[in-house]
């Protein structure tokens, strides 16, 4: 398969030019054009599978395409759109860079009219939180955050996670299991119920099964 057709616009087909990534790997073949019809998605795929840009493509282009003017009033109000939850301060900054370039190369070559602004920002523990609250004031597009140091932000008024239409769980063999799970089961009920979800993992051990299945809505894809 081609970029084109997994229906991505010309300007994310650029965006993948500008990344230098030819084509589609399997799992991103698999997993695009489920995740741009709006359904739950469950993958089971290793690091270095191009796990990332199969839900940072589809969720920017679906951000992107007709649903601004929900976003600019949502920045008024420190309102999360997409939530990315991520285990490790690495993989936090690591993904909010991959969506960030993809965001700012989908713009290239587009005339002042035709450019898309996005809020990407990210919250990991371990620095200060204050700057972090300063940064989520206007709102958030995009959110990718470790569980703990989201949860102090909620405390703390910094986010509204009420008005999140999308949820990635990357790594949800980690973020199932003991220690993580508690802190991920409280941020999943402050999001609305029936939000679209994607999870993402290399394993996913007997254990976690239940619980993702019990996550997902009806009529999810599985790839892997
Ligand atoms: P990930 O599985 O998201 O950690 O991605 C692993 C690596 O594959 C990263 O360095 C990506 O830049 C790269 N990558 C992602 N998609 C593609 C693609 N379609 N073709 C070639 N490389 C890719």
């Amino acid at each position: 398969t081609s970029w084109a057709g997994l229906r991505l616009q010309k300007r994310f087909q650029r965006s993948c030019e500008e990344m230098g990534w030819e084509k589609p790997t399997p799992v991103q073949s698999q997993t695009i054009p489920s995740i741009a019809d709006k359904r739950d998605v469950w993958i089971e795929a290793p690091t270095g599978s191009g796990k990332t840009a199969a839900f940072a493509l589809p969720i920017l282009q679906n951000l992107a395409s007709n649903e601004m003017d929900e976003f600019l009033e949502s920045r008024s109000r420190r309102f999360v759109s997409v939530l990315v939850l991520s285990p490790t301060r690495e993989l936090t900054i690591q993904t909010k860079d991959v969506m960030t370039k993809i965001h700012e190369a989908s713009n290239m070559g587009q005339t002042e009219r035709g450019k898309t602004e996005l809020s990407i920002r990210a919250v990991y523990g371990g620095v200060s939180i204050n700057p972090q609250l300063t940064s989520l004031q206007s709102g958030s597009d995009v959110l990718v955050a470790t569980p703990g140091r989201l949860l102090d932000v909620v405390k703390n008024n910094g986010c509204d996670l009420s008005s999140v239409r999308f949820l990635v769980l990357d790594e949800a063999d980690k973020m199932l299991s003991p220690g993580f799970v508690d802190e991920v089961e409280k941020v999943i009920s402050l999001i609305p119920a029936g939000c679209q979800k994607a999870v993402f993992s290399a394993t996913f051990p007997f254990k976690v099964r239940p619980k993702v299945h019990k996550m997902l809505r009806e009529g999810y894809v599985k790839v892997g």
